[in-house]
Parts: C-alpha cells; structure tokens; sequence
C-alpha cells in the first residue's frame, strides 16, 4: 500500500520532447519533467520585461516550471533556449494542461460566411508528431532562387527554429511579421542548391524576401504541417453554413489566468 509519503508528487508531470534536448556531452534526451505553474509564473506571465518579447517570456516560463531533462536538474535558461520551438511549444501545451486542465476555450471564423464558430478543444488530444530522422526539413521549392551569376537553386535545407532564434527575431517580428519570417528563416537556413555557405550567411534575410510567395508558402506548410511537433492545425465545420474549413488552434486564452 503507498503511503503518504511514497506516493508520487503530484505537481510532478512527465513530457516526452517530440524532438529532443542534446546535452554538452552530446547526449539526446526526450524526457522532460515538469512542475504545475505557481504564483511565481503568474508574476512571470504579468512581467512587463516579457511581454514584448514572446521568445523570452516562453524560455523564463520553462526554465522556472522544468524540473528535470533526462537526469539533469541544473536546467540553464541557455538551455532552455536551444530547445527546439517545436518541443517549447509542447511544453507550454502540457503546463496548461497540468495546471488548468486539458479543455480550451477557442473561436474560429469561419473564411466562407464570417460565423464565429465555439469549440472547446482537449490539449492532451492534440497529435504529436515525433522526429524520427533529426531536426533538418528539405524542401524543393518550385521557383527557387537566381543567384548573380544567373544560377538557379532550389533545394532548400533548414534547420527547425529554437527558443534562441524566436528571442532574437521576436522585435522585428513584432515590427513585421514577413521580415521577421525573413530573419528566423535566413537563421535555420542550412543549404540552398549549391549555394555557398559565405553567402547564403550574408545574404539570407535578403534572399527569404526574393523568394516567390509560391515558395514561401511551401516552407511555410513543410514548417508548419510536416515538421515534428505538436500538431496545431484544426478541422472544423462551419456551424452557421456548414462548410468545412481548416485554421490554427486558438491559443489566445492559452495561458489567461482568469
Ligand atoms: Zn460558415
């Protein structure tokens, strides 16, 4: 029989990274122990230092509510930052979860006739995709890109965005939301055709805005769709016109502490 003292803490949660954390010595490790969020997230969430920074806010959050990765528990924030946005975000998913419960509150508009359709939405149901072959997403695009010399490159390799590039991009994203997509991308841009490296280093926000809008929703959907991760994408049905219509899951009352 567990008694008092023997029975799992339950502020404790366990989360499996859909991507994974490599440690210093070059170890992978998938599990993630988490805390209920407290008082102290709650002063972190009204932080005024974070709130123009939404890359910030998200690492001071973990870096306070991670317990343990793999056996490790000196968690640096630095750390926390070199996670992969992906496994952030199904981070912060599972401390909603834990703290609030699974069920969400959302409103989608429907594209077609404009009618707000309620939905509450259940966390734990949402699919998680795991990366089974590293964090690296090729793309063909279809236009691609001209370089000076006439050449025409269209394999694109990137790198998946981390807690470090969303911080570092985070106030031209909030100026623009196209130029700072054109700096997070020129950051995980590993290769473009043959491109070479120097180049594609000091030119890359310039060549992501070159790029076709063909081309950019087409790193947009392998970003957003195939990539791993928790899986935001929504299938509703309209419930004034009754039309079927995709969107992405609501999260503006994600994290509201009311
Ligand atoms: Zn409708």
């Amino acid at each position: 029989m567990l008694s008092e003292t023997t029975a799992p803490p339950r502020r404790e949660h366990d989360a499996t990274l859909p991507i994974g954390y490599v440690d210093r010595d070059g170890v992978a490790h998938r599990k993630v122990v988490l805390r209920k969020m407290t008082g102290r997230e709650e002063a972190i969430l009204a932080d005024r230092r974070f709130q123009r920074n939404g890359g910030k806010l998200v690492t001071e959050l973990l870096h306070s509510c991670i317990l343990r990765i793999g056996e490790d528990e000196q968690i640096t924030r630095a750390a926390v930052s070199s996670l992969y946005s992906a496994d952030r975000n199904y981070l912060l998913l599972r401390l909603r979860s834990i703290t609030f419960g699974p069920e969400l509150d959302a409103t989608y508009t429907c594209p077609t006739c404009g009618a707000v359709t309620a939905v509450t939405e259940d966390l734990d149901s949402l699919p998680v995709v795991e990366a089974d072959d590293g964090a690296e997403v090729r793309i063909e695009l279809e236009d691609g890109y001209i370089d000076r010399d006439g050449s025409l490159h269209t394999t694109m390799v990137l790198r998946l965005p981390t807690g470090a590039d969303e911080e570092a991009v985070a106030s031209q994203m909030r100026d623009n939301a196209s130029t700072g997509k054109n700096a997070l991308l020129a950051r995980c841009v590993q290769r473009l055709g043959d491109l070479a490296p120097h180049r594609l280093d000091a030119m890359g926000p310039k060549i992501m805005a070159d790029l076709t809008m063909t081309d950019r929703r087409l790193i947009d959907r392998a970003l957003n769709s195939e990539a791993p991760g928790v899986d935001l994408v929504r299938h509703l049905d309209c419930d004034a016109c009754g039309r079927a219509f995709t969107a992405s899951l609501d999260l503006s009352n994600f994290l509201s502490l009311a």
